[in-house]
């Protein structure tokens, strides 16, 4: 057993395994009965105290629960039985703000307790979306330096520019590879003895505990908002677009808490290797393939033996928790496109993929609340292919296009990359 500081700072234990929560604590039945009249930023402290109480002091914790949750995440009804949770209204529009925000903070929390001016180094892989959202989540952090490892030409114009616009502690390394590149180079930076012993390293990815568990906030809040809109709360049923399967877990546990969800939908793109787990009880990891939901671009997801350790690696349980729903490109769009003409709702591709999922997967008497994961602004050009109309872009996201690119160009060998960041320890 570590302690949280511990967990949050190496991000990975001492035999590459994933840190799960030791024991998971219910919610009191108070809570549920008081939570239609609680904020956001007061559940959310309700449940972060309950998983985190123990390693970090109750004022700090309620600082950084407020501080993440400095945006609102609005349940939006969409048709009849179905809801869309809009997790994408922080500051890269995207559900990754959440987690990324917290960890920031809670890592900048226990730096400072620890009196250490040993810098702490972040190092994260992003096929696009999570280098945006930990870049801006860690931006000015005391203590904290981070380098986001990109593949060079091989994210949108607007997700780069959330990453190589920042400066300060916020490096870009642009390489001359694929994510999988990227995400070796991590790996092997993790694995290098040398490296470790002149430079503290930790992953932001959604393997850190920090990252994947304030994801259990907003499924709260989504029973709330369900509670005062005076639904059948003994119904719901979510469905999550899921790539590396944290933001599903984090649902999960919320579950295992208390929180009265009746199953849930895993829904995926054309990478489904967790849906033909979900069919036949086998999981076999192979490459991933490109999608216009590309987050979700994800042939061996890390987060699933999280999964597998809650059910104990129980097909049965884990089959009765999750149904699996997989969709083309085509599917995708159609959907997209249905929605926005039908409803008038835009939805991003993946949150169509979810979308589609509740369209094929409710029951009669059940609801559905879908987390529309990203804005669709972020996926302009293919949003305005499908739909056919030129999209405006928010003011806020528009904005980190104004400032000058940095990068720092990087093959894809591990010798060089070695260098470069011990030339910075
Ligand atoms: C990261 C991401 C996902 C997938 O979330 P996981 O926690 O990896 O399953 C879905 N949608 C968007 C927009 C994302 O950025």
């Amino acid at each position: 057993m570590v302690t949280l500081a511990e967990a949050v700072v190496k991000g990975l234990a001492a035999d590459r395994g994933l840190f799960m929560p030791e024991h998971i604590g219910k919610m009191p039945k108070a809570f549920f009965n008081n939570i239609s009249s609680m904020s956001l930023q007061e559940m959310s402290f309700a449940v972060a105290y309950m998983l985190f109480g123990d390693d970090i002091d109750s004022d700090d914790l309620k600082h950084i629960v407020s501080d993440t949750l400095n945006f609102d995440i609005p349940l939006v009804k969409v048709d009849d039985q179905r809801y869309s949770l809009e997790l994408f209204h922080g500051p890269t529009l995207a559900f990754k703000d959440v987690g990324a925000r917290f960890m920031a903070r809670l890592l900048g929390h226990f730096n400072r307790q620890n009196g250490e001016d040993r810098m702490v180094n972040v190092l994260v892989a992003t096929s696009g979306d999570t280098g945006g959202a930990v870049a801006n989540g860690f931006l000015n952090v005391p203590g904290v330096r981070v380098f986001v490892l990109y593949p060079s030409g091989k994210v949108s114009r607007i997700q780069e520019a959330q990453f190589t616009t920042l400066g300060n502690n916020i490096t870009a390394i642009e390489v001359n590879g694929t994510f999988d590149d990227c995400q070796a180079l991590v790996k092997s930076a993790f694995m290098d003895k040398e490296l470790n012993s002149h430079m503290m390293l930790t992953s932001a990815n959604s393997i850190n505990v920090a990252r994947f568990l304030p994801q259990m906030f907003y499924y709260f809040y989504a029973y709330a908002q369900l509670m005062k809109a005076g639904e059948d709360l003994n119904n719901i049923v979510v469905a999550v677009p899921s790539g590396n399967f944290g933001n599903i877990t984090a649902g999960l546990i919320a579950k295992f808490m208390g929180l009265p969800v009746k199953r849930f939908i895993a829904a995926n793109n054309r990478n489904d290797v967790v849906y033909n787990y979900l069919q036949t009880g086998v999981y076999t990891p192979k490459p991933s393939v490109a999608t216009i939901a590309n987050a979700m671009d994800v042939g061996d997801p890390s987060n699933f033996a999280r999964i597998l350790d809650l059910y104990h690696n129980s097909w049965e349980a884990i089959k009765a928790e999750i149904s699996g729903f997989t969709y083309t490109d085509e599917q995708i769009a159609q959907t997209l496109a249905d929605v926005y003409r039908q409803r008038g709702y835009l939805l991003d591709p993946h949150g169509a993929v979810a979308y589609r999922s509740l369209q094929e997967g409710l029951q009669p008497g059940e609801v559905g609340v879908m987390l529309e994961t990203a804005h669709p602004a972020k996926f302009k050009s293919v949003v305005d292919s499908i739909i056919g109309e030129d999209i405006d872009i928010p003011q806020r996201l528009a904005a980190f296009m104004e400032n000058p690119k940095q990068s720092v160009r990087m093959p894809s060998a591990f010798g060089p990359f070695k260098q470069y960041l011990l030339s910075k320890a």
